[in-house]
């Protein structure tokens, strides 16, 4: 079985006149995607780096399962349940301390506009309106019109550029270049009266795994205290241990004012998303005057069975030995990357806890355009899903992963220059 070319259904960041056709995929298992055919995929990049702890978690499921069966779905204006408060209670206890308040919405792109909103409600209703956003050269943080317009410009929002607004943006803190990353920040505070600083910390994910110093994020943290900013974390990609440690703000020892979470909240398994604040932020918009209530729903907020998976999740942190998983991945990567810095055909070859990345070295951005579908169809012929940034080859595989599948992905990597210079033709 393959899906049909006249398939009805358009796909996300997928160019119909050249991919007619998708891969099924039926069921999945750990690390492992299996088509109708009987084909197995190695899920490489955890299905879009939210599968946390490998497809279809046991307990995740039936956790599931039995939220379905009691309460499906329930207004959450004026109503609450039990997955919503414990998933709620539970994240503040393993969030960095000083947040206090949990926002439910359903993806990491609306926990970005709530988080956005938030920033400006608050100046609004203290009665100091501050619109400026500063934001990270190279950052992404969805794909709305608000984290399109404090995201990187390029291809992928010209056309919607005109609804954009504007936004300050301070350099990527590359090694030997942060302070100019913090000078620029501290200019654009002292220019202007400034909301908000989002920040995807320490790796910057679509913009091509840039990975930047936990120095840097502590200094801008500083800044933001010292000019009223609110400091915006998206940790929508870095949370849930990509970076190695539970949030990469950790790392940096800062608690933002607002922290945006997704992808692996459920471990992979339902879309949900939260937006984290600290109590004034809360308190901004709490009052017996109705025109500060924060005005933001969407018709699925909290949903119990995405709660109820979230808080199986968190039980998964709480009880199996997660971190221990998370620090022998990082290390059968490290191991496994050594080789790659001695190939020629790569270069910067990264890597910060459960994710690598290295560049394939191509002669001229012609080559660029194609190289990252080329290298693609090669991975997937031999068996592995890597959906490769431009020439950015990266790794971001669940924490179940064995080192005999790692060796599989590493061993396509290696392979792939010389497969694709022989083949590419
Ligand atoms: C993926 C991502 C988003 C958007 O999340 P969606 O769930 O795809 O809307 C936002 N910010 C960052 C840093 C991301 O990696």
């Amino acid at each position: 079985m393959t899906s049909a070319v006249d398939s009805p259904v358009w796909h996300p960041f997928t160019q119909h006149g050249l991919q007619p056709e998708m891969i099924p995929v039926r069921s999945a298992r750990g690390a492992w995607l299996k088509t109708p055919d009987g084909d197995l995929i190695l899920d490489a990049i955890s299905s879009w780096w939210v599968v946390t702890h490998g497809h279809c978690h046991p307990r995740i499921v039936g956790a599931i399962e039995e939220q379905a069966r009691r309460l499906d779905q329930v207004i959450f204006a004026g109503f609450t349940h039990a997955p919503a408060e414990m998933l709620a209670r539970g994240l503040i206890n393993i969030a960095p301390s000083g947040l206090s308040h949990v926002f439910f919405s359903d993806s990491g792109s609306t926990s970005v506009e709530v988080a956005l909103k938030m920033a400006l409600g608050y100046f609004h209703n203290i009665g100091e309106p501050r619109r400026r956003i500063v934001a990270l050269e190279h950052g992404y943080h969805g794909d709305t019109i608000g984290g399109m317009s404090v995201g990187a410009r390029g291809v992928f929002n010209a056309p919607y550029e005109p609804l954009l607004f504007e936004v300050e943006r301070i350099p990527f803190p590359s090694a030997g270049n942060e302070q100019a990353t913090i000078d620029a920040f501290d200019a654009a505070c002292a220019n202007e009266p400034t909301a908000a600083l989002i920040v995807e910390p320490l790796i910057l994910g679509a913009g091509g795994m840039l990975i930047y110093s936990e120095q840097v994020l502590r200094e801008l943290k500083r800044i933001a205290e010292r000019y009223g900013v609110l400091f915006i974390a998206d940790e929508v990609m870095t949370g849930w241990g990509r970076t190695g440690s539970l949030f990469a703000c950790e790392q940096a020892a800062i608690t933002p004012d607002i922290l945006c979470s997704a992808k692996g909240i459920t471990g992979g398994s339902m879309p949900l998303a939260v937006t984290l604040c600290t109590s004034p932020i809360f308190e901004a918009h709490r009052s017996s005057d109705r025109s500060k209530t924060f005005f933001h729903s969407s018709s699925y907020t909290a949903n119990p069975i995405a709660c109820a998976a979230a808080v199986a999740n968190l039980d998964i942190w709480n009880t199996e030995p997660v971190a221990d998983r998370i620090a022998a991945l990082a290390d059968a990567h490290a191991e496994r990357l050594g080789p790659l810095r001695d190939n020629p055909a790569f270069e910067k070859v990264r890597q910060i806890g459960t994710i690598t990345a290295l560049d394939l070295k191509v002669p001229d951005a012609g080559y660029l355009a194609g190289v990252g579908p080329k290298l693609m169809s090669y991975f997937l012929a031999r068996g592995v899903l890597l959906r490769p940034l431009g020439n950015t080859i990266y790794v971001m595989p669940p924490y179940c992963i064995t080192p005999a599948e790692l060796d599989l992905i590493y061993a396509a990597i290696a392979e792939a220059p010389v497969a694709l210079a022989g083949g590419a033709a």
